[in-house]
């Protein structure tokens, strides 16, 4: 039996001084911590602000995702934007993980990656290409042999050469999988929409159902925290401190230096009961690395004397370095639910509303089978011609060349020019289309007792809409203000707003049309006009909890934070690797970005 990993005090942790300090031990940062410490000689501590929590059921079982953001708070970050002017002055709940793992043990656990990666690099960032990534997210993923049968039947096949067969984290197709999902592919096909049985060879348009981070042995959620930390818990130069948040690096100047050396981290931890919360110092000798993601490490630079001027002098925080792109330039995937009533003679997730059923898909999950021990796995991804009339992508391409004509700041520029030309291109999805075979939960909402459901997520994949997170206050322990600015650009509308309307035509062709006894929300009895459905969008709209981007990777002269190494400009040794380095966002999940790119930064880090 593995043994219990050993964690370690405050006390310990602030008298040792450490080669590596990563402070984060969510999904990039584990990985980061993990591959480091592959070298004896080399001694590396973690600094969470969480605990460790590996029994815990809502995380493990894969067939309860939904529940996970909403009902797992106590280990989470729970973030609540400012009121979002154009989505009905709602603000928007966004959990984060707050725990060793971080958000990997709450996410879905969906994969999808895309060539889109090759702009990573023609947007400044030497090495960073679709090929890279491809190569180190395989070094990451054990990708588990797909059934033919159901390959088949379920456009779930794995091409050669695009997968990994040795790295930490599982990955594999789902066993079950609902009645809905052959009738949908059907209908999607009828409409244009094609299978695409492998979207991990950087082609990610089409319809299929993904590959999910679920261990193929164990039915477990594998994630950062079983895959990278816990066999290797044992290793004498990894230590992890949890329960203690980092509040600023400590940076100091050489003489005759132009950079800041990060000298170490300092961190509030609680000694001898919660009530003694106490402030002590980390030390490290080589580098620190930030992977405490998009939310908090923008608030660590803020705290650390790192950002816009303004910024930091409005909270009398002293200025180190000025880089006004710090907290900027936060995008997000956004979507918008349609709720369908379908035939309940299908089989969806709703079947675990009845008692009974429930019993018995515990009782098959003991055994690895069932319900349980799978997510939901159906999903397409649009060019934006094949949802959207020509009229109407004239007119929101239109849009985004006068966006990117009156921008200000070149690295703006830069994003919606790429923007631009990707907008009608087949090969750039505009639109995911996540199926969730039954009622998907929401506050205030219930379903029918004994109806199935369609719940069918459109989601919007190149966000025009940028947004912020800044400190709001100098005190390290209140939360900075996130304000992604959701829907301020009208393009983010449009798009959602045909997504809606397409959910309609899909359910409105065979064979998924026989199956639709009722558009439940938004009610299409009757025709609904343009303002209705725009309507619908803003009150259900949500995030799919995707941010990125507020340290952004680019040169500085176009408002980066790191450069191509992940280094923050100004500092000879403090690196970022987490979701906030993204220059824009992709029409992916990002997971398998983010797994990518911290097995890539070894590279870099142990070499210069
Ligand atoms: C509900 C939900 C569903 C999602 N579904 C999917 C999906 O299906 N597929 C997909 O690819 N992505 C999905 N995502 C997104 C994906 O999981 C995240 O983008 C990714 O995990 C972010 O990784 P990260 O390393 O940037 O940050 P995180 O994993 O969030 O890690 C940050 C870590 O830093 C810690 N931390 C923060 N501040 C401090 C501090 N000051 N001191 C110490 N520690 C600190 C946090 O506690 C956390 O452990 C989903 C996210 C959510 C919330």
């Amino acid at each position: 039996m593995a043994q219990e990993p050993v964690f370690a005090t405050p006390e310990a942790f602030s008298h040792a001084e450490y080669d590596y300090l990563v402070v984060g031990g969510g999904t990039a940062g584990l990985v980061v911590a993990s591959r480091l410490s592959e070298d004896p000689t080399v001694t590396v501590g973690v600094i969470e602000a969480g605990g460790y929590f590996p029994d815990e059921p809502l995380i493990n079982v894969p067939g309860m995702p939904a529940r996970v953001s909403y009902e797992l708070i106590e280990r989470s970050w729970l973030f609540l934007t400012v009121p979002q002017e154009n989505v009905l002055g709602r603000p928007i709940f966004h959990p984060r993980g707050k725990l060793l793992g971080g958000t990997s043990a709450l996410n879905f656990m969906a994969t999808v990656s895309v060539e889109e990666y090759d702009a990573f690099e023609t947007i400044g960032n030497e090495g960073w290409n679709w090929e890279s990534f491809l190569k180190y997210m395989k070094k990451s993923e054990t990708v588990a042999p797909s059934d033919p049968e159901f390959g088949d039947k379920y456009n779930a096949k794995l091409e050669e050469g695009v997968h990994g067969d040795s790295g930490p984290l599982k990955l594999s197709h789902s066993t079950w999988t609902s009645g809905l999902t052959e009738p949908l592919f059907k209908s999607l096909e009828a409409l244009g929409i094609k299978p695409n049985p492998d979207s991990s060879n950087g082609d990610n348009t089409g319809s299929y159902s993904i590959l999910g981070s679920i261990d193929p042995v164990t039915k477990t959620r594998s994630y950062s925290a079983p895959a990278y930390f816990a066999p290797n818990a044992s290793r004498t130069n990894l230590s992890v401190l949890l329960n203690a948040q980092a509040t600023r690096v400590i940076l100091e100047k050489r003489d005759g230096s132009d950079e800041y050396e990060a000298k170490g981290v300092e961190f509030v931890s609680a000694i001898g009961g919660e009530e003694n919360k106490v402030k002590l110092i980390a030390k490290a000798k080589k580098e620190v690395v930030l992977s405490a993601g998009t939310f908090m490490t923008p608030q660590l630079l803020e705290l650390s004397g790192i950002g816009d001027r303004a910024i930091l002098e409005k909270f009398g925080i002293p200025l180190r370095i000025e880089l006004p792109g710090v907290g900027d330039n936060l995008q997000d995937h956004i979507y918008t639910t349609s709720t369908i009533e379908v035939s309940n003679e299908l089989e969806t997730l709703d079947v675990l509303r009845d008692e009974e059923r429930s019993l018995k898909e515990i009782d098959a999950y003991e055994r690895q089978e069932g319900l349980l021990a799978s997510t939901h796995s159906a999903f397409a991804f649009l060019p934006v011609r094949a949802f959207a009339p020509a009229e109407d992508v004239e007119r929101m391409k239109t849009s985004i060349r006068d966006a990117k004509e009156s921008a200000k700041q070149s690295g703006q520029k830069r994003r919606l020019e790429l923007l631009e030309k990707w907008f009608d291109d087949e090969k750039h999805p505009q639109l995911e289309v996540i199926t969730y075979p039954g009622f998907f939960p929401a506050p205030g909402k219930t379903p029918k007792s004994g109806s199935h459901y369609n719940a069918v997520l459109v989601a919007l994949m190149h966000p025009l809409s940028f947004g912020t997170v800044h400190i709001s206050s100098s005190d390290p322990l209140s939360k900075p203000v996130v304000d992604p600015k959701y829907l301020s650009n009208n393009v983010d509308l449009e798009i959602l707003a045909h997504g809606v309307r397409f959910t309609r035509k899909l359910h409105s062709e065979e064979p998924l049309k026989s199956l639709t006894k009722a558009f439940v929300e938004p009610a299409w009895d009757e025709e609904l006009d343009d303002n209705e459905v725009k309507t619908h969008v803003k009150s259900v709209l949500e995030p799919v909890y995707h941010p990125a981007g507020t340290a952004a990777m680019l040169p500085q002269e176009d408002g980066g934070v790191v450069n191509s190494r992940l280094k923050v400009y100004g500092t000879s040794n403090l690196r970022i690797v987490d979701a906030s380095i993204f220059p824009f966002h992709i029409s992916a999940h990002p997971q398998t970005t983010i797994y990518g790119m911290a097995e890539k930064v070894l590279c870099f880090t142990l070499k210069s």
